[in-house]
């Protein structure tokens, strides 16, 4: 782990380990923090679940999380989008309830509010999604940068799409709205065109 996350370029300072089995046996791992206190989480059914090769595909595509300073991506996008949801609301929710003749400070504006809300956060996450979708496709191919093992990150994949259940290729439009991350079935198709290339070199 330290010696992928000297190779990554990133400075890590202490590696958690979560005791999540008792709770799920989802596989999981995620950068959160910001600054000094960022830090890889990674749960313990990766550890004693995932071949060494899968493991090191996992660290290595959280490190390229943190390398490119993804969390302040993401901060940034909700830092633009979050006022310009709340104007949406504000003023679509005002005309609602005046269009019904309600007052608009009282409780009739309730259901007006919750479906402005609704409609503000469905719109705004097709954007947000996409973005994320990048980010992580983006992670994958740092991680088989820094690993050169593009056969980790397939097992990996494979290994997820079982533990958590997910459609490996979900509908289209599925996909384009809620997707917050390349498909299995896309993640595992970029791995072989990676591993292909190096074959070829
Ligand atoms: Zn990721």
């Amino acid at each position: 782990m330290i010696r992928l996350a000297d190779e990554a370029g990133v400075e890590v300072g202490n590696v958690y380990e979560v005791d999540a089995s008792r709770r799920s046996s989802t596989l999981n791992a995620y950068v959160n923090g910001l600054g000094s206190s960022k830090r890889v989480v990674i749960y313990d059914n990766s550890i004693n679940q995932l071949s060494g090769a899968e493991l090191s595909a996992l660290i290595a595509h959280e490190l390229s999380h943190v390398e490119s300073n993804d969390v302040y991506r993401g901060l940034a996008f909700a830092i633009l989008v979050i006022p310009l949801g709340v104007l949406f609301v504000q003023v679509a929710t005002t005309a609602l309830a005046g269009r019904r003749r309600d007052d608009p400070e009282g409780p009739a504006i309730i259901p007006a509010l919750a479906l402005t809300i609704s409609l503000a956060t469905m719109v705004l996450s097709v954007p947000g999604n996409v973005l994320s979708r990048e980010i992580e496709a983006h992670a994958d191919r740092s991680a088989m940068e820094l690993t050169s093992d593009p056969d980790g990150l397939i097992g990996l994949q494979v290994r997820l799409a079982k533990s958590n259940l997910a459609d490996p290729d979900p509908p289209g439009v599925y996909q384009y709205l809620f997707g917050t991350h390349p498909t299995a079935i896309q993640r595992i198709s970029t791995a072989e065109a990676v591993k292909d290339q190096g074959k070829r070199q």
